[in-house]
Protein backbone atom coordinates (compact mmCIF):
# COMPACT_ATOMS: atom_id res chain seq x y z
CA UNK A 1 0.00 0.00 0.00
CA UNK A 2 1.59 3.03 -0.94
CA UNK A 3 1.96 6.00 1.17
CA UNK A 4 0.98 8.75 -0.88
CA UNK A 5 -1.49 8.12 -3.66
CA UNK A 6 -0.49 11.12 -5.96
CA UNK A 7 2.64 12.77 -6.03
CA UNK A 8 4.51 14.96 -8.65
CA UNK A 9 7.90 13.73 -9.43
CA UNK A 10 10.56 16.58 -10.41
CA UNK A 11 13.34 15.42 -12.35
CA UNK A 12 16.36 17.48 -13.25
CA UNK A 13 16.96 17.13 -16.60
CA UNK A 14 20.79 16.13 -15.90
CA UNK A 15 18.85 13.08 -14.41
CA UNK A 16 18.75 12.00 -18.11
CA UNK A 17 22.28 12.92 -19.30
CA UNK A 18 26.18 11.93 -18.07
CA UNK A 19 27.31 15.40 -18.54
CA UNK A 20 29.24 14.65 -21.30
CA UNK A 21 25.83 13.56 -23.38
CA UNK A 22 22.29 15.22 -23.13
CA UNK A 23 21.19 11.74 -23.17
CA UNK A 24 22.07 8.72 -21.66
CA UNK A 25 20.65 5.11 -22.65
CA UNK A 26 20.87 3.93 -19.07
CA UNK A 27 19.91 6.49 -17.05
CA UNK A 28 16.75 6.96 -19.04
CA UNK A 29 15.87 3.69 -18.46
CA UNK A 30 16.38 3.65 -14.64
CA UNK A 31 14.23 6.87 -14.50
CA UNK A 32 11.54 4.82 -16.55
CA UNK A 33 12.00 2.30 -14.16
CA UNK A 34 11.71 4.24 -10.89
CA UNK A 35 8.18 5.65 -12.44
CA UNK A 36 6.62 2.54 -14.03
CA UNK A 37 7.45 0.76 -10.76
CA UNK A 38 5.43 3.69 -8.75
CA UNK A 39 2.94 3.39 -11.41
CA UNK A 40 2.79 -0.39 -10.96
CA UNK A 41 2.05 0.56 -6.99
CA UNK A 42 -0.82 2.18 -7.34
CA UNK A 43 1.12 6.05 -6.97
CA UNK A 44 -0.42 8.39 -9.48
CA UNK A 45 2.77 10.23 -10.64
CA UNK A 46 2.71 13.38 -12.22
CA UNK A 47 6.19 13.77 -13.59
CA UNK A 48 8.12 17.02 -14.29
CA UNK A 49 11.33 17.35 -16.24
CA UNK A 50 14.03 19.96 -16.34
CA UNK A 51 16.12 20.55 -19.56
CA UNK A 52 19.48 21.24 -17.75
CA UNK A 53 20.82 18.68 -19.94
CA UNK A 54 20.63 20.03 -23.38
CA UNK A 55 20.01 23.62 -22.51
CA UNK A 56 20.76 26.27 -19.56
CA UNK A 57 21.09 29.82 -19.02
CA UNK A 58 21.85 32.24 -21.73
CA UNK A 59 25.37 32.45 -24.08
CA UNK A 60 26.14 36.18 -22.71
CA UNK A 61 24.05 38.61 -20.84
CA UNK A 62 23.23 40.30 -24.39
CA UNK A 63 21.04 37.11 -24.94
CA UNK A 64 17.37 37.88 -24.60
CA UNK A 65 16.38 36.13 -21.62
CA UNK A 66 13.01 35.25 -23.05
CA UNK A 67 14.39 33.51 -25.97
CA UNK A 68 16.70 31.28 -23.84
CA UNK A 69 14.03 30.30 -21.37
CA UNK A 70 11.64 29.31 -24.46
CA UNK A 71 14.83 27.26 -25.54
CA UNK A 72 14.62 26.01 -21.76
CA UNK A 73 10.87 24.92 -22.05
CA UNK A 74 11.17 23.21 -25.33
CA UNK A 75 14.03 20.94 -23.97
CA UNK A 76 11.88 20.43 -21.41
CA UNK A 77 9.12 18.65 -23.72
CA UNK A 78 12.00 16.66 -25.99
CA UNK A 79 12.91 15.14 -22.32
CA UNK A 80 9.46 14.14 -21.59
CA UNK A 81 8.95 12.81 -25.44
CA UNK A 82 12.38 10.63 -24.49
CA UNK A 83 10.84 8.93 -21.12
CA UNK A 84 7.39 8.80 -22.34
CA UNK A 85 9.03 5.95 -25.21
CA UNK A 86 10.81 4.61 -22.32
CA UNK A 87 7.59 4.39 -20.08
CA UNK A 88 5.78 3.11 -22.98
CA UNK A 89 8.17 0.55 -24.19
CA UNK A 90 7.66 -0.79 -20.26
CA UNK A 91 4.08 -1.02 -20.81
CA UNK A 92 2.96 2.17 -19.23
CA UNK A 93 0.50 4.41 -19.91
CA UNK A 94 2.28 7.60 -20.22
CA UNK A 95 0.79 10.70 -21.71
CA UNK A 96 3.27 14.06 -22.44
CA UNK A 97 1.13 17.11 -21.75
CA UNK A 98 2.71 20.18 -22.32
CA UNK A 99 2.12 24.15 -21.21
CA UNK A 100 2.35 25.28 -24.84
CA UNK A 101 0.39 24.44 -27.97
CA UNK A 102 2.44 21.45 -29.93
CA UNK A 103 -0.42 19.69 -31.36
CA UNK A 104 0.83 16.72 -33.19
CA UNK A 105 3.88 16.45 -30.20
CA UNK A 106 1.63 16.36 -27.14
CA UNK A 107 -1.73 17.52 -25.75
CA UNK A 108 -1.86 21.03 -24.63
CA UNK A 109 -1.94 21.13 -20.46
CA UNK A 110 -5.30 20.84 -18.68
CA UNK A 111 -5.68 20.29 -15.06
CA UNK A 112 -9.01 17.68 -16.09
CA UNK A 113 -7.14 15.98 -18.48
CA UNK A 114 -3.95 15.62 -16.10
CA UNK A 115 -6.02 14.59 -13.73
CA UNK A 116 -7.90 11.84 -15.69
CA UNK A 117 -4.75 11.04 -16.95
CA UNK A 118 -3.61 10.11 -13.39
CA UNK A 119 -6.95 8.68 -12.04
CA UNK A 120 -7.01 6.44 -14.14
CA UNK A 121 -3.49 4.89 -13.59
CA UNK A 122 -1.59 6.71 -16.78
CA UNK A 123 1.84 8.68 -15.99
CA UNK A 124 1.17 12.16 -16.81
CA UNK A 125 4.44 14.31 -18.22
CA UNK A 126 4.17 17.44 -17.41
CA UNK A 127 6.47 19.29 -19.90
CA UNK A 128 7.13 22.69 -20.95
CA UNK A 129 7.65 24.10 -17.24
CA UNK A 130 5.18 26.49 -16.41
CA UNK A 131 4.87 28.29 -19.90
CA UNK A 132 5.86 31.19 -18.56
CA UNK A 133 9.85 32.87 -18.74
CA UNK A 134 11.61 33.73 -15.83
CA UNK A 135 10.94 30.32 -13.80
CA UNK A 136 11.85 27.06 -13.61
CA UNK A 137 10.48 23.62 -13.42
CA UNK A 138 10.84 23.71 -9.67
CA UNK A 139 7.99 26.17 -9.59
CA UNK A 140 6.29 24.26 -12.44
CA UNK A 141 6.07 20.99 -10.27
CA UNK A 142 4.82 23.14 -7.04
CA UNK A 143 2.24 24.19 -9.57
CA UNK A 144 1.08 21.50 -11.19
CA UNK A 145 1.14 20.18 -7.30
CA UNK A 146 -1.31 22.82 -6.22
CA UNK A 147 -3.56 21.96 -9.46
CA UNK A 148 -3.77 18.19 -9.19
CA UNK A 149 -4.16 17.93 -5.64
CA UNK A 150 -0.91 15.69 -4.78
CA UNK A 151 -0.22 14.52 -1.55
CA UNK A 152 3.55 15.02 -1.91
CA UNK A 153 6.26 16.16 -3.83
CA UNK A 154 9.48 14.66 -4.82
CA UNK A 155 12.73 16.24 -6.25
CA UNK A 156 15.24 13.77 -8.02
CA UNK A 157 18.64 16.19 -8.23
CA UNK A 158 22.38 16.29 -8.07
CA UNK A 159 22.35 17.89 -5.26
CA UNK A 160 21.41 15.82 -1.91
CA UNK A 161 19.85 18.69 0.26
CA UNK A 162 19.62 22.74 0.65
CA UNK A 163 23.03 24.28 1.28
CA UNK A 164 23.96 27.70 2.53
CA UNK A 165 25.85 27.76 -1.18
CA UNK A 166 26.55 26.17 -3.83
CA UNK A 167 27.94 22.53 -3.11
CA UNK A 168 29.21 22.28 -6.56
CA UNK A 169 31.00 25.25 -6.44
CA UNK A 170 31.82 26.00 -2.87
CA UNK A 171 33.51 23.17 -1.50
CA UNK A 172 32.76 24.34 2.12
CA UNK A 173 28.91 24.87 1.30
CA UNK A 174 26.94 23.32 4.31
CA UNK A 175 23.98 21.12 4.39
CA UNK A 176 20.72 22.37 6.19
CA UNK A 177 18.93 19.36 7.13
CA UNK A 178 15.77 21.14 8.35
CA UNK A 179 14.48 24.97 6.80
CA UNK A 180 11.39 26.98 6.98
CA UNK A 181 9.88 28.98 4.08
CA UNK A 182 10.17 31.93 6.09
CA UNK A 183 14.25 30.94 6.82
CA UNK A 184 14.74 30.38 3.44
CA UNK A 185 13.59 34.25 2.65
CA UNK A 186 15.62 35.51 5.41
N1 LIG B 1 11.81 27.42 -17.85
C1 LIG B 1 11.02 28.55 -17.96
N2 LIG B 1 9.80 28.54 -17.35
C2 LIG B 1 9.32 27.50 -16.64
C3 LIG B 1 10.14 26.35 -16.53
C4 LIG B 1 11.37 26.34 -17.15
O1 LIG B 1 11.40 29.53 -18.57
O2 LIG B 1 8.19 27.57 -16.13
C5 LIG B 1 13.10 27.40 -18.55
C6 LIG B 1 14.23 28.06 -17.77
O3 LIG B 1 15.11 28.66 -18.69
C7 LIG B 1 14.90 26.86 -17.10
C8 LIG B 1 14.79 25.82 -18.21
O4 LIG B 1 13.50 26.06 -18.78
O5 LIG B 1 16.23 27.13 -16.76
C9 LIG B 1 14.90 24.38 -17.79
O6 LIG B 1 14.31 24.15 -16.54
P1 LIG B 1 15.19 23.90 -15.22
O7 LIG B 1 16.34 24.85 -15.15
O8 LIG B 1 14.24 23.91 -14.08
O9 LIG B 1 15.74 22.43 -15.49
P2 LIG B 1 16.64 21.50 -14.55
O10 LIG B 1 17.71 22.35 -13.94
O11 LIG B 1 15.73 20.96 -13.48
O12 LIG B 1 17.13 20.42 -15.45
Amino acid sequence: MAIYKRIILKLSGEALGNGGACFDAARVDAAADVIARLAEKGVEPGVVIGGGNIWRGRFTEAMNPVNADQMGMLATIINALCVEDALIRRGCRARVFTAQQMDRFARLYTAREADETLASGGVALLAGGSGNPFFTTDTAASLRAAELKADAVFKGTTVDGVYDADPRTNPGAKLIRDITYQRAIE
